[in-house]
């Protein structure tokens, strides 16, 4: 890293652009031979699609998935015009067809009513644009209901309407014995059948690590490439991308029985000393992310330690019990580690009630944010 001058911030987010890189091509290597596509919804899961989307492009993914129209045309600003990109959330009611079809945007057609309207298109210009077809394997979200309401709809739909991807979308690949991975792998190739001539995608992150290999021929990671566990029972087979650090602002000792926190949630059992630190929901941590006298909280690391936060975060702060480190380690100015490369990602999450999804794609605007990749030697800030 250089040590160019940054706009000082209390907290920090730092983005490995090489880990992200490593992480696809990771995931790339064990869809083979099928491929790795990358989703890079929700602003990259908060990681900030402009760099992460050249970055990916950088290691080698070609195909995107983003989740909204407008997330896909920004996604086209920031990717080379060979990139493909499918729009997850399908032809929006609002939407015109043609945006997508004049940005070469790929909706995932999930109804007969989406079908219809890109058949239109395609009748209008006389040719058709690519599309993905989504069949609702049990998520009882998104996607055609049953293979026969897909069969029947395209049996209807008139003109070609240029679909080049089947897919589906696990429930619960983040747990392996759910019986309902089966179900929906044997719902799959049941349209995979049906629609033989048609590249199918099925596996997320998660789904990629199951042990029947859902792959195919296309695989959409999304968490895992941001450094979150796809294996939630096992190691992290994934390199962190995102560190949160976030500076000490004040220390104080409190006695036993003495509360910290809004509405008195946690009690000192021992005389302690806590650290004031500057980041709190409105940066996006998980209001419960501290312990409270009925709960165990989320860890962090300050000075190689780890610290439990403790009583219920407040807007722009959080308080971490440090009783236990020397009092040097941990004054006002030192940076704390919420999670990255000493404190796992998911840990983090769980611990605050939530899943490192949410952690990520919470991020908040006024973490100062420092993108690097080491073997570029490049360093910038957004
Ligand atoms: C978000 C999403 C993914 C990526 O899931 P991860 O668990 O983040 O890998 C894949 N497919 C669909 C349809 C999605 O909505």
């Amino acid at each position: 890293m250089s040590d160019a001058p940054f706009e000082p911030a209390p907290g920090c987010v730092t983005i490995d652009l090489d880990a992200l890189a490593d992480n696809w091509l990771r995931l790339a290597r064990r869809a083979a031979p099928g491929r790795s596509g990358a989703v890079v919804k929700a602003d990259a899961y908060g990681i900030g699609l402009d760099k992460a989307g050249p970055a990916l492009w950088s290691a080698g993914a070609r195909v995107f998935f983003v989740a909204q129209l407008a997330e896909g045309l920004a996604a086209r600003r920031f990717l080379p015009k060979e990139a493909v990109i499918y729009v997850l959330n399908g032809l929006e009611k609002d939407a015109d067809p043609a945006d997508y079809a004049r940005n070469a945007l790929r909706p995932a057609i999930g109804s007969a009513e989406e079908l219809q309207r890109w058949s239109e298109l395609a009748a209008r210009h006389g040719h058709t644009s690519p599309s993905a077809l989504h069949l609702d394997t049990g998520m009882s979200r998104l996607g055609f209901e049953s293979l026969a309401a897909l069969k029947d709809a395209m049996a209807r739909c008139g003109a070609a309407i240029g679909a080049d991807l089947l897919m589906s979308h696990f429930v619960s690949a983040e747990i392996p014995g759910d019986p309902i991975n089966a179900e929906q792998i044997a719902l799959f190739d049941a349209a995979r059948a049906a629609f033989p001539d048609l590249p199918a995608s099925l596996a997320n992150s998660s789904g990629m690590f199951l042990a029947a290999q859902p792959i195919y021929d296309l695989a959409r990671p999304g968490y895992a490439l941001y450094g979150g566990n796809p294996t939630p029972a096992a190691r992290n087979p994934m390199r962190p991308v995102a560190t949160l650090t976030v500076a000490i602002q004040q220390t104080r000792w409190i006695e036993a029985g003495e509360t910290c926190g809004y509405n008195a949630q946690w009690t000192a059992r021992r005389r302690s000393r806590l650290a004031t630190l500057l980041a709190g929901y409105a940066d996006g941590l998980p209001r419960g992310a501290g312990a409270s006298d009925a709960k165990p909280g989320a860890e962090i690391v300050i000075a190689g330690r780890r610290c439990p936060l403790v009583g219920r975060a407040s807007m722009d702060l959080c308080v971490a019990d440090v009783t236990d480190l020397p009092e040097e380690a941990a004054g006002p100015g030192v940076r704390a580690e919420f999670f990255g490369a000493a404190v796992d990602l998911d840990d983090f999450a769980s611990r605050s009630g939530t899943i490192g999804y949410q952690v990520l794609t919470g991020l908040g605007r006024r973490y100062r944010r420092e993108y690097f990749s080491p073997r570029l030697a490049t360093r910038q800030e957004a």
